[in-house]
């Protein structure tokens, strides 16, 4: 039968880790891969999340099924969290999921229940995975302008103007804070006309939360999510609690709906849950309890919020220094949007040949399409960098 099949392309950023790792100048630079890295180059496990997991190790008692929708108490956390009092509870639902990956993939499926073959609108450039998984849920995939090239920041009145076209079938995918691949971001007064434009037309926003608290903190992060679901009948979100946890492997999730009353709000979990119940049944807890340990635990919340305040603060200050090291050598302020952008990104606007040249002189390697992770800039050869993308974009 495999006979059929043709290769697959393979992933990208996957064949660029293959690249650096085989490189063998131990001055290069990576800033492709999308996990958080410390000042060392390291991904750590968070002190919290270490507490969390002995603490969870002493005191479980059983191995038995969760159930569909995962761990209760990770559910109502997380709400807490993402949401606080922005919605009226009766509305939601939150099933635990794989991932952000996975719950951006059940709420597909849910979206597709819902209106067969319905388009989902994504930002100019989005995260390469969001048109897949919409594809392989049968889903239409447009794009909505988002990125300007010009001035590396988000063509507001254009994105705007296409939101304002759009109807009740369609669904619009945004990125509730941090971007990704690009850094740049709406301002709490462009999320207020975005919630206005998706009030006014009637189209489903559907809000992927992969990186709240890595922008500029926990409540500033969750602006835009709450102001949407606070101005609309129904929503979708697909929280992940791979980055601000630093549980990648971990594979932790949540999908979450809003409808627009608790009647419609239970008949649409129950889908969202037969589509969970015949895909891969219930969710692994692990990562639900870890997360759920932290955020009912005064001071393993305060440790967690420490230290993710210290992740972002490292990635600002980064962001701050490479752009000024730019500045100072350039005369320039070409690159200031880099200490502009916010999240783990940046898109460099870097034609792919400067990029490759980048990567084959200098050994900093980056996405084809020139996205950078800050937290790879080694902190200590901010200088190199800087010459290095001078030099390679002359
Ligand atoms: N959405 C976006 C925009 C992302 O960047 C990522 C991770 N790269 C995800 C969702 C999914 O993350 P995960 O499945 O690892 O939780």
């Amino acid at each position: 039968m495999f006979e059929t099949l043709t290769k697959a392309p393979g992933d990208k950023i996957l064949a660029l880790m293959g690249e650096y790792a085989a490189d063998p100048r131990s001055t290069k630079i990576d800033l492709g891969v999308g996990v958080y890295k410390d000042e060392k180059g390291v991904t750590p496990v968070m002190s919290a999340v270490r507490k969390a997991e002995q603490r969870i190790l002493e005191n479980e008692k059983t191995k038995t099924y969760l159930g569909i929708a995962g761990n209760k108490g990770f559910g109502a956390a997380v709400l807490d969290l993402a949401l606080a009092d922005s919605v009226d509870r009766s509305r939601v639902r939150i099933a635990q999921a794989p991932g952000g990956t996975g719950s951006l993939w059940v709420l597909m499926q849910l979206i597709n229940r819902a209106k067969p073959g319905a388009t989902v609108w994504v930002s100019d450039p989005t995260w390469p995975n969001h048109n897949p998984i919409a594809e392989n849920s049968g889903l239409k995939v447009e794009k909505y302008p988002y990125f300007d090239t010009e001035t590396r920041g988000v063509k507001f009145p254009q994105m705007l103007a296409a939101l304002d076209k759009l109807g009740k079938d369609d669904v619009v995918l945004l990125h509730g804070c941090c971007h990704n691949p690009t850094g740049a971001n709406l301002t709490n007064e462009q999320w207020d006309q975005v919630a206005a434009s998706l009030a006014r037309t009637g189209a489903l926003p559907f809000i992927d939360l992969a990186y709240l608290g890595f922008g500029d903190g926990l409540l500033e992060d969750a602006y835009g999510t709450r102001k949407v679901i606070a101005s609309v009948p129904e929503a979708l979100i697909a929280f992940s609690g791979s980055k601000n946890f630093g549980l990648y492997r971990e594979r932790i999730g949540a999908a979450i709906l809003i409808a627009r009353d608790a009647d419609q709000a239970d008949v649409t979990n129950s889908q969202l849950l037969n589509i969970i119940r015949g895909a891969y049944s219930q969710p692994p807890d692990h990562g639900a309890e870890i997360i759920r340990t932290i955020l009912e635990d005064k001071d393993l919340r305060a440790e967690w919020e420490a230290e993710l305040n210290q992740m972002r603060g490292r990635m600002i200050t980064l962001r701050e220094k490479l752009a000024e090291a730019i500045r100072q050598r350039s005369n320039s302020k070409d690159f200031d949007f880099i200490a502009a952008h916010r999240g783990m990104f940046s898109l460099l606007g870097l034609p792919n040949d400067v990029v490759e040249h980048l990567k084959a002189a200098n050994g900093v390697y980056m996405i084809g399409d020139s996205r950078i992770n800050v937290a790879g800039i080694p902190e200590d050869r901010v200088g190199d960098l800087a010459e290095a993308m001078l030099s390679a974009s002359k």
